[in-house]
């Protein structure tokens, strides 16, 4: 099946590769971004058939150009929403353009007589401030009111929540659901990335001293847009969630990874551990380290079984994204080895 598609956010790192894989199937396809001047820089890194895609200006906090960018469209990717590599000074800075953005995306789809949304989520909608728990599955929800869910953490949460609230009151027949996904690497389409890939620039580029306790589930950004695309025209799948994650991997499983497969280009990823107790004294003087606090030593597994079980959804091995990441790093010359 093909037809049109509003992605919004096309200048994302994930958007890419959805309007890629879109694109490559047949489909035509709308994007938002905030500012028209990029249309060309994008078009340029995308690099797929210009002819099947159209730019249209529009910003999660207004409702300006959001109905020309969804008209004609039967299927709607809701992609974009704020990733910072800092943590920001309010947390209403990610809260409010995530949920009004994710507002905005459905009552247009809504309106305009689409047929599903689907929306990146998170698995920081799922399995963030439950101490104890390390199994997570689509049951679960973040209690945003913990102390360790920082200001991305809710944003995802809230936002989430906020779309389904809205779809039971307000949908009328507009279908839905999300893909959560986890820690998302893989190949770059542009120097100008995603915060997702900031792990691995840090530690190839030796601006972390050392290894702190951290673990993540790690994605491929390839697998993710698959699982997008798929859920776009999958029967039955209104108002279920989707986990898109492989296991969870330690800071320093990725560095063995990254230096067992780039030999000398990791000659500067740390090998050493970074103690806990330093890293919570970091944590008083930045706020980066500040956000993660309460992440150190967690084993946190979110279980995609439903992806696989569902979908049919086989993520490729985390090595593989990690040290494609790593590769085009080196490659657009944003990590000199
Ligand atoms: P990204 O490359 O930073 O893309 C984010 C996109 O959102 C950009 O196109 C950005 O536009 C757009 N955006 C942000 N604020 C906006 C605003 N106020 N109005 C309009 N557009 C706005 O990040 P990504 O990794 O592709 O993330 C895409 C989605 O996946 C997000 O919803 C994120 O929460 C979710 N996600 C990401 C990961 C991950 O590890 N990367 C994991 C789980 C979920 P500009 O280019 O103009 O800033």
């Amino acid at each position: 099946m093909a037809g049109k598609v509003l992605v919004t956010g096309g200048s994302g790192y994930i958007a890419g590769f959805i309007i890629r894989q879109l694109i490559a199937e047949g489909w035509d396809v709308n994007t938002t971004i905030r500012n028209l001047s990029r249309e060309g820089e994008v078009r340029g890194w995308l690099g797929t058939d210009n002819t099947k895609l159209r730019f249209f200006a529009a910003d999660l906090m207004s409702d300006d150009g959001w109905a020309d960018a969804v008209a004609g469209c039967s299927h709607v990717a809701h992609v974009a929403s704020p990733l910072p590599t800092s943590a920001p000074k309010s947390d209403d800075e990610l809260i409010v353009p995530a949920r009004e953005g994710a507002l905005r995306a459905l009552r247009f789809a809504r309106d305009a007589g689409v047929k599903r949304v689907v929306l990146t989520s998170s698995v920081a909608a799922i399995s963030y401030g439950q101490k104890g728990k390390t199994r997570f599955t689509e049951a679960d929800w973040t209690d945003v009111n913990s102390p360790d869910a920082y200001a991305y953490v809710k944003s995802k949460t809230i936002a989430e929540r906020a779309a389904r609230d809205w779809i039971a009151r307000e949908g009328g027949g507009l279908e839905f659901c999300t893909v959560n996904p986890s820690l998302v690497l893989g190949p770059l389409l542009a120097a100008d990335f995603s915060t997702s890939l900031e792990a691995i620039k840090k530690l190839m580029d030796g601006s972390i001293p050392g290894l702190p306790r951290l673990g993540f589930g790690i994605v491929d950004v390839r697998d993710v847009a698959a699982m997008h695309v798929q859920l776009l025209t999958e029967a039955g799948v209104d108002g279920e969630r989707f986990i898109a994650s492989g296991p969870s991997l330690w800071m320093e499983e990725v560095a063995a990874i990254l230096r067992s497969g780039l030999g000398a280009d990791a000659r500067r990823v740390p090998t050493r551990r970074l103690p806990t107790w330093l890293m919570r004294i970091l944590a008083n003087f930045d706020p980066t380290i500040r956000q993660v606090k309460g992440e150190l030593g967690n084993v946190r597994e979110n279980d995609a079984s439903h992806a696989r079980e569902r979908l049919g959804w086989v993520p490729r091995p985390a090595e593989e994204s990690i040290l494609d990441t790593a590769r085009d790093l080196i490659r657009l010359g944003v990590v000199k080895p």
